[in-house]
């Protein structure tokens, strides 16, 4: 399916220091620049490639076995790449296939870092029987068929600008990623972050998008799960009260319900969850990096 791969010339490496990462620029011959925008990558993290250059209608990213597409942007074009936070630490092969105007088909290879996500884990859970029943890998197989079946949907228009905040100002609790022991003998991996937030405090969208679910689930509760557009969501979890529709376009900073305690939650608070091209990642980790506009 791939044409022959166009010579690439590295003319240009290592000439910037940005944020959290070193700008790699990588000039092709016929004046295509691909920046990875990072050094490597941290498990449960995403990192933005840009893509610039004459006469280009788009392109992929290929790497840890799935696609990630580019979208236009200022300039050119840009891709998150997200890495699943169970992503085994080492380098891997990552390719990055442009489309020109022209029909002409090229295609960069070259490998991406994978460090720790340095995942902490957490002093034993203790569920109150009358929730037990949410700990059947049943009911977790199902809610993450579902979530998954949501999250793995790519908007192609993108609803926010700049970047992403926090849903509350409450403190946090517990991070993305921990691993968690349960009462019942089962480990699990926190998918969100958490905030200590009584019972009917107002939770705020972390930006702007389309809500694409707002009820109850067995294990996240009464749950909102907004489409940011770009295969981008975010998920309020363990809601009392819910105040947006499916449908409804919604504005960053927006009250979308108040916290509560529902679904498999141990005490009041909000869980947090970011999710990009249906990789889960470190929503603390996303509202710093700097995305592309
Ligand atoms: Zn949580």
């Amino acid at each position: 399916m791939r044409r022959e791969i166009k010579k690439i010339l590295i003319a240009l490496a290592l000439v910037a220091l940005l944020g959290s990462g070193v700008l790699l620029h990588i000039r092709a011959q016929s004046a295509i620049i691909i920046t990875l925008n990072f050094e490597f990558l941290r498990q449960g993290t995403a990192g933005v490639i840009s893509l610039s250059g004459a006469d280009l209608v788009g392109g992929v990213v290929n790497a840890f076995e799935r696609s990630y597409p580019f979208f236009p942007v200022t300039g050119g074009f840009a891709a998150l790449l997200a890495v699943p936070m169970d992503q085994r630490i080492r380098d891997y092969p990552i390719s990055i296939t442009v489309y020109r105007a022209d029909g002409e088909t090229l295609t960069w290879e070259g490998t991406v870092k994978v460090a720790s996500g340095e995942f902490i884990r957490e002093p034993a859970f203790s569920l109150p029987s009358d929730k037990f029943h949410l700990l059947d890998m049943s009911v977790q197989e199902n809610e993450d068929a579902r979530l998954n079946s949501i999250y793995s949907v790519v908007t192609p228009e993108r609803f926010w600008e700049g970047q992403f905040s926090l849903p509350t100002n409450a403190p946090t609790t517990s991070p993305f990623g921990s691993v968690r022991d349960f009462n019942d003998g089962s480990t699990r991996r926190h998918t969100g972050y958490d905030f200590r937030m009584a019972v009917g405090t107002p939770v705020k969208v972390s930006a702007s998008g389309r809500v694409v679910y707002a009820r109850p689930l067995d294990i996240h509760g009464s749950n909102v799960i907004i489409d940011h557009g770009w295969g981008v969501f975010s998920n309020y979890a363990h809601l009392s009260q819910i105040f947006v529709v499916p449908g409804q376009i919604v504005l960053q900073g927006e009250v979308i319900g108040l916290s509560g305690n529902t679904g498999r939650s141990t005490g009041p608070h909000l869980h947090w969850e970011i999710a990009v091209n249906g990789v889960l990642i470190n929503p603390m980790d996303f509202i710093r990096l700097k995305l592309p506009i």
